[in-house]
C-alpha cells in the first residue's frame, strides 16, 4: 500500500495550484470590448480584443485578479495537516513494520499499532478515486 502519501500530497498540490490559478474579472479598460480568449497546445493562450491579438500576460494583469476560494484553500490546508499528523512511524532501522504515529498512541511499547497507511490517511484518498493513479488497494 505504499505510495498513498506521495499520491495524496501530489493531488493536494495540484488542487492548490488549480485553485490559485482561478481568476476573476475586474473593472478594466476592456469592459465593453469584444474579448475572446482561446487556447491551443501549439500557440498557448491567445487573447483577441476587438478582432486584434493582444498580449495575454498583459491582459490578465490588467483585467483579472487572483481568486482562490478561501474555503477550498482552508479545506486543502486541513487535509495537509491531517496527513502531517498521521505520519508513518517504524520501529528502528531493522523493522519493516510501519505504523501511524498518531493512531498508534495508546498502544503499549511492546504492541504494534495499526499498519500504515492508517484508515484516516486512506479515507483522505477517497477524494481522488477517479484519478488514474489511484490504487484500489488503498480504499478503506
Ligand atoms: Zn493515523
Amino acid at each position: 500500500m505504499s505510495g498513498l502519501v506521495e499520491f495524496l500530497r501530489a493531488r493536494l498540490d495540484e488542487a492548490r495550484a488549480r485553485e490559485h490559478g482561478k481568476r476573476r474579472s475586474i473593472p478594466s479598460p476592456f469592459d465593453g470590448h469584444d474579448v475572446e480568449i482561446t487556447y491551443s497546445s501549439y500557440e498557448g493562450q491567445q487573447v483577441i480584443v476587438d478582432g486584434h491579438p493582444y498580449p495575454a500576460e498583459q491582459y490578465f494583469k490588467i483585467a483579472t485578479e487572483p481568486a482562490p476560494d478561501p474555503n477550498v484553500i482552508a479545506d486543502l490546508d486541513a487535509k495537509q495537516r491531517l496527513l502531517d499528523l498521521h505520519a508513518p512511524d517504524s520501529f528502528g532501522s531493522t523493522s519493516t513494520y510501519v505504523t501511524c504515529k498518531e493512531c498508534s498512541q495508546g498502544y503499549e511499547v511492546h504492541e504494534w499499532g495499526p499498519e500504515y497507511p492508517c484508515v484516516t490517511v486512506r479515507l483522505l484518498g477517497l477524494s481522488f478515486t477517479n484519478h488514474p493513479d489511484y490504487d484500489e488497494r488503498w480504499r478503506p
